[in-house]
């Protein structure tokens, strides 16, 4: 697969650099090329994109809903071939992306065209009627787009989605590591109706286009979701000038598990929160934090149900565990665990590289599930973020304890309250420092509800009105009545 920029409804090359490999995961070897663009292609796109922006910003939300509800459509229309692609691209089970990346990307577009049809904003007479205020809001300009490759086509559209429903034109660019699904949707865009240069995406590394792209004087707002490093170093590199930004981070999230809760559901649960995607879900709960009464029987059970779990070939429909989505990336899981092993944790399943039996993933990056116990809480394996199918497990013997474990990191991304007490769950909830709080359940999602972390793991936030709002610039404007 030959995969190429989309730029004022074009599909280009890059116009420098040439092209980087894509690997797939799960075999280790280059199955396609993509475009490694830098600063030419960003003025290129950026050109389209100032071109198409006094039309595309003037259309009605109704003539932009439709636009993404077709292509929405088209989504739907190339779901299997969508599913595919993103497996492949990203080493995630066929069965993940079917139910999880490739509904929520359809999902996404739907819910935006929607979202800001019915989007209405403040209006306010001041007292005595002397004046009536209210709110216009005006698309930024040309805003840019950035996305990891966890959840890469979900994600992408999470974003382009409410930018282009206000009437920005938009700058994509999805990560290096998965392209795939951003490509195959950018040969639908012209025939859901936007015009050229309205949505453009752009392919290659981040530290060459995603900077040229974030430092472009013409960007009017970065909307990123990353790791912590990349998003401090996009803040920094925005710092003094007048772009808006938001910043979805990394996490280090706990799963609080009371001597209360319901012992199967909590159990179910949490092993899918802890290992869903091999654990390179942000919203992952990667620290297991156990009541000391139940902890033995609660490990026990743990190290059972993990010990079983095998990674296999991701396009497989029966394979619940992929290829983790790279070999650096491996190889920085891989490392936690070295360290673990050095601080004298134990580990109680998995702690290795391994691949499924065939020949096709031989050379593909899979690690094996794995859990550890006996680390100190505040050491850097129970710190750092590892974005693997690594879950840490610790006890507690208070609320107290619970709750300081819980917030004793950096981040503040999500956290899995586990507990019967309706009373309990309100309170330790209310005491977590982070984005997204869930008592007896994990990624539920409404799309309407503000999405984000505190801390490390972000600044600002998404979903509903608040992604509305943030591609949007309020005006007030005040009319003398009497
Ligand atoms: P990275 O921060 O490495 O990359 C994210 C995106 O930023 C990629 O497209 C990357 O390009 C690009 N990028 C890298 N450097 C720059 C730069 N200097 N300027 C502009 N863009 C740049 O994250 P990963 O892709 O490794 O994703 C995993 C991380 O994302 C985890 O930390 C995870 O927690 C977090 N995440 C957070 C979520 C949230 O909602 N809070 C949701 C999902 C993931 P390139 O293609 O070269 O890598």
């Amino acid at each position: 697969m030959d995969i190429l920029n989309f730029i004022g409804g074009k599909h280009l090359p890059a116009i420098e650099n040439g092209w980087l490999d894509n690997i797939e995961p799960a075999t280790g070897l280059p199955y396609g090329r993509l475009p490694r663009s830098g600063e030419a292609d960003i003025e290129r796109a950026m050109e389209a994109a100032q071109a198409a922006y006094p039309a595309w910003s003037s259309t009605s939300v109704e003539e932009r809903a439709a636009c993404l509800n077709r292509l929405a459509d088209r989504i739907a229309e190339h779901f299997d071939e969508l599913v595919a692609a993103e497996s492949r691209d990203n080493g995630k089970p066929v069965s993940l992306a079917a139910h999880v990346d490739i509904p929520r990307a359809e999902k996404n577009l739907r819910f935006y065209a929607s979202a800001a049809q019915q989007y209405l904003t403040e209006a306010g007479m001041a007292a005595g009627a002397h004046q009536l205020h209210y709110v216009h809001r005006k698309p930024l300009g040309t805003v840019g787009v950035i996305s990891p490759w966890n959840l890469p086509l979900y994600l992408f559209t999470w974003k382009v989605a409410p930018a282009l429903a206000m009437g920005n034109c938009v700058i994509g660019k999805p990560s290096e590591i998965t392209p795939a699904t951003a490509f195959l949707m950018s040969q639908w865009i012209n025939e859901s109706g936007f015009p050229p240069g309205s949505f453009n995406i752009v392919h290659g590394l981040g530290n060459e286009v995603g900077e040229a792209l974030v430092t472009h004087p013409r960007i009017k707002a970065i909307s990123f979701t990353g790791g912590t490093a990349t998003g401090r170093h996009i803040a920094r590199a925005v710092a003094g000038t007048s772009k808006k930004t938001t910043f979805e981070l990394g996490g280090k999230n706990p799963a609080i598990i009371f001597e209360d809760c319901d012992f199967d559901l909590t159990l179910r649960t949490v092993l899918r929160s802890g290992f869903a995607n091999q654990g390179q879900i942000c919203l992952c709960s990667s620290r297991f934090l156990i009541h000391e009464s139940i902890y033995d029987r609660f490990r026990d059970a743990l190290v059972e149900k993990v010990s079983a779990m095998r990674p296999g070939d991701p396009s497989l429909p029966k394979t619940k565990m992929g290829a983790v989505a790279s070999a650096d990336h491996l190889a920085k899981i891989q490392s936690f665990v070295a360290q673990a092993r050095e601080l004298g944790g134990t580990i109680l399943c998995g702690g290795q590289a391994t691949h499924p039996e065939g020949d096709r993933c031989r050379q593909g990056h899979f690690m094996q599930p794995t859990l550890i116990e006996g680390l100190s809480p505040t050491c850097e394996v129970n710190q750092q973020e590892i974005f693997g199918p690594v879950v840490t497990l610790q006890p507690f013997a208070t609320e107290e304890e619970a709750i300081a474990l819980a917030n004793g990191t950096e981040y503040g991304l999500a956290c899995t309250i586990w507990t019967e007490n309706l009373r309990r769950a309100h309170r330790v909830a209310a005491r977590i420092d982070s984005g997204i709080a869930w008592v007896n359940c994990w990624l539920e999602r409404d799309l309407r509800m503000p999405f984000g972390g505190v801390k490390s793991s972000g600044a600002g936030r998404e979903g509903g009105t608040e992604s509305l709002r943030f591609f949007t610039e309020p005006q007030n404007v005040c009319i003398q009545i009497t």
